[in-house]
């Protein structure tokens, strides 16, 4: 008789305090009584963290999720700051290592390349981030991998395993090889991100990154390490993604620039989508129709765009615009919606009311997009359009 593997159960008791801490640091009134509840909670993640007990830690998360007050951020604020950063003794004093997050925003029409970064491609992208992203002097390794976002770590413990190995990185003076069978492939889809992730290492208390140590306004100081990046940084990425236009995001400490990313992506693949149908059908922005609805499961989950070639009801390509939590201002999110696709020069945009399921193909898992009848359809590129790569079923 087949037995079932043994998993070790994680205890509900881990879980309440958790749960139990968090409510206590969200509810302290000074800084004082902070330190207290800080350094509790941050006993315990670590604790689960090590242990690799993620299911705990998750289901700490969904707990705090219905608690009143900001229990969860204040959670979920822990759990990914010991996710991505830690500190150790050396003999120079203690320092502070924090994974990091390059995100780029990018499309094409082929499969959009996820591989291994050359040798001389590592080099310079090193000397391009030391020199526009990091503060001087600090110590820093990258992974040899361009990732998709499906090929990052997926879970707290899994993602502290990785910092780990990039520390090991740092004090070797080398990348880091990933295995490209445990990566896993990457999705192919129009318009996706890729990373470069590495981690960047500081005595304890003094800063990481280069806007850190300017005069000028932060804002100003971040906007300029971006544009020098962007020029540098895609000098160095553009022989590898040839045929892909794409764009470079602001390195950042990993969850946020995560999270940042998927904002941005959210514009540019609206962007993405209209200068791709213009390459594959040859139409111009103004003679696209883009349908914009709203697709509810439990709640408002996220609208979905169908774009059509003039007045066709087929929908020839679509983007999803995902929600994020807090984020519940329908209007708000249809005019800026609205506002990508007119910056995209589509000429004909058409908001649905109508409240629309949140249907997935049986066959490949593509999402379903309104066409101007709010009837949800499978994209598929007209027969004409060259190279098609359209799914047939
Ligand atoms: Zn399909």
């Amino acid at each position: 008789m087949p037995r079932a593997p043994f998993r070790r159960k994680s205890g509900t008791r881990e879980t309440s305090q958790l749960v139990r801490l968090a409510e206590g640091l969200s509810a302290s009134k000074s800084r004082t009584e902070d330190v207290y509840w800080e350094r509790e909670l941050e006993r315990a993640v670590l604790a689960l963290l090590e242990a690799g007990d993620d299911e705990a830690i998750n289901r700490a998360l969904d707990r705090a999720h219905d608690a009143p007050g900001g229990v969860f951020d204040t959670l979920a604020d822990v759990v990914e700051s010991l996710s991505e950063s830690m500190t150790f003794m050396t003999e120079a004093g203690p320092q502070r290592i924090a994974l990091f997050c390059a995100p780029i925003l990018i499309w094409g029409r082929t499969k959009i390349p996820a591989r291994p970064l050359p040798a001389n491609v590592l080099r310079d992208l090193s000397v391009q981030i030391g020199a526009h992203i990091f503060a001087d002097g600090v110590r820093f390794a990258l992974c040899d991998t361009l990732f998709a976002p499906d090929q990052l770590p997926t879970s707290y413990s899994q993602t502290r395993e990785l910092l780990g190995e990039l520390k090991a990185a740092i004090a070797s003076g080398r990348p880091l090889k990933m295995d490209p069978q445990l990566l896993g492939e990457a999705p192919d889809v129009v318009c996706d991100m890729r990373m470069i992730v590495g981690a960047v290492q500081a005595p304890e208390g003094a800063p990481l990154y280069a806007w850190q140590t300017m005069t000028t306004p932060i804002e100003d100081a971040m906007k300029s390490a971006l544009e020098a990046w962007r020029t540098q940084g895609g000098a160095v990425l553009k022989p590898l993604l040839v045929g892909f236009p794409f764009q470079l995001e602001l390195p950042r400490t990993f969850f946020g620039a995560c999270r940042e990313a998927d904002l941005t992506s959210r514009a540019w693949s609206i962007g993405a989508g209209v200068a791709y149908l213009e390459a594959m059908t040859q139409t111009p922005p103004a003679q696209l129709t883009a349908t914009v609805g709203g697709c509810w499961g439990d709640g408002l989950e996220e609208y979905r765009i169908g774009f059509s070639i003039g007045d066709a009801t087929e929908v020839a390509h679509g983007c999803v615009w995902p929600l994020v939590t807090g984020e519940d201002e329908e209007a708000q999110a249809i005019d800026a919606i609205e506002g990508a696709l007119k910056a995209a020069g589509v000429g004909n945009i058409v908001v649905l009311s109508d409240r629309l399921p949140l249907e997935f193909c049986d066959d490949c898992g593509a999402p379903y997009y309104p066409n101007r009848d709010g009837e949800m359809l499978h994209a598929e590129l007209p027969d004409a359009a060259e190279g098609t790569s359209v799914h047939l079923h």
